[in-house]
């Protein structure tokens, strides 16, 4: 296992006309769990390709552990990938699927047995071990294909490319506990790309949230929830994602409307402010104080209930409520913590 360490890694398709990656630098740290989160085209494939070998960059240096390894091939780096769709040997059992990269490393048998079985127990797999592949569904193939990605515990990385997406809904939530699970034993280096923030969320130690090929903001999943550095990164993150209203500043009182929402401001904000609170973090006064609003949508989701709420002061924004509360008909007063309120200044949050 390694520490991956892209140095002023960039890609360009076009021969530096437009690039689908950013030169930047960007570390994984050993044996930690990443997903590369964002929308389609932002850049994560790229990265991920970059890592395995199955693309050289155009620009900067691949470095595992003290290795060099920007233009070597992929059967050099020792890392293992598993796809979006399942690649497995049809003609193969499970066990002989499971015990290929293992064979090719010329492990003896009794090792080879020892690994496989302590495998297949952790992703679900060991009553199936003698059955054929062909005769999968598509979640047992793509266990396989993880499994396969797993069983080696020499490699310097494990990287996922949206590996859940042909798996049927019901199943995603138990697969990704099994992957979670496996990796806590083996301690990979593992790069996970996803466009789904629920899988990076539930994942990962740390997330790289891209966007249009530059990683806008890496942290743990409770800290991009928390301190987004940008609006963009609020919204993505959450869901619904954070809201932004209009504000004003005077002095070192940030204020919705005419109601103070902060009074702990100490610099001048410089830019468009606007003040991003989660839908999460929102509450209906029961005082009679707060901004008042009026609730033109509710949308129950089972255990809460989502809000869309008018300001009289204008603007929208989204409250997720408790499902046992009550909801006054007609006019609410709404009340943002402010401890939970902050500041942006043209899109960027403000350390105010
Ligand atoms: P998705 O989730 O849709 O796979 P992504 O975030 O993984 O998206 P990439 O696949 O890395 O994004 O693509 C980044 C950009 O590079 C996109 O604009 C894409 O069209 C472009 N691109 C990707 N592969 C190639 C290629 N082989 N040739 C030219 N352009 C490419």
């Amino acid at each position: 296992m390694a520490r991956i360490h892209l140095d002023g890694v960039g890609h360009s398709y076009d021969g530096g006309r437009t690039y689908a990656l950013q030169p930047a630098d960007t570390l994984f740290e050993d044996g930690r769990t990443y997903a590369l989160l964002g929308p389609s085209g932002c850049g994560k494939t790229t990265m991920l390709n970059i890592v395995s070998g199955l693309l050289f960059p155009s620009d900067g240096r691949v470095r595992l552990g003290e290795r060099d390894v920007t233009r070597a091939a992929i059967a050099d780096r020792n890392i293992a990938q598993v796809f979006q769709f399942p690649v497995v040997y049809r003609s193969k059992t499970v066990f002989g699927n499971l015990a290929f990269p293992l064979k090719c490393r010329n492990w003896d048998k009794p090792r080879i047995e020892r690994r496989v079985s302590e495998v297949a127990e952790l992703l679900g797999l060991t009553a199936r071990l003698g059955r054929s592949a062909r005769s999968l569904t598509a979640d047992e193939k793509q266990l396989i294909s993880l499994g396969r990605g797993l069983v080696r515990d020499d490699v310097a990385a494990l990287l996922m490319d949206e590996p859940l997406t042909v798996i049927d809904p019901q199943m995603k939530f138990d697969l990704r506990r099994r992957i979670k699970q496996a990796n806590e034993r083996t301690r990979h280096t593992v790069i996970y790309v996803t466009h789904d923030q629920n899988e990076a969320m539930t994942f990962a130690d740390e997330i790289l949230v891209m966007q249009a090929g530059r990683v806008i903001q890496r942290g743990a999943p409770a800290e991009l929830f928390e301190r987004p550095l940008n609006t963009y990164v609020g919204t993505f993150i959450g869901s619904p994602g954070m809201n932004f209203l209009p504000a004003t500043q005077e002095g070192a009182t940030v204020l919705i409307g005419d109601a103070v929402i902060r009074s702990d401001v100490r610099a001048p904000v410089d830019g468009t402010l606007t003040v991003g609170v989660r839908p999460e973090h929102i509450r209906l006064s029961q005082t009679g104080a707060g901004l008042p609003a009026r609730v033109v949508a509710v949308q129950d989701q089972g255990n809460v209930r989502v809000l869309d709420v008018e300001l009289a002061a204008g603007g929208r924004l989204k409250a997720k409520l408790p499902r046992e509360q009550a909801i006054p008909a007609g006019e609410v007063r709404i009340v943002i913590p402010a401890q939970h309120a902050h500041i942006y200044a043209d899109g960027v949050r403000a350390d105010v």
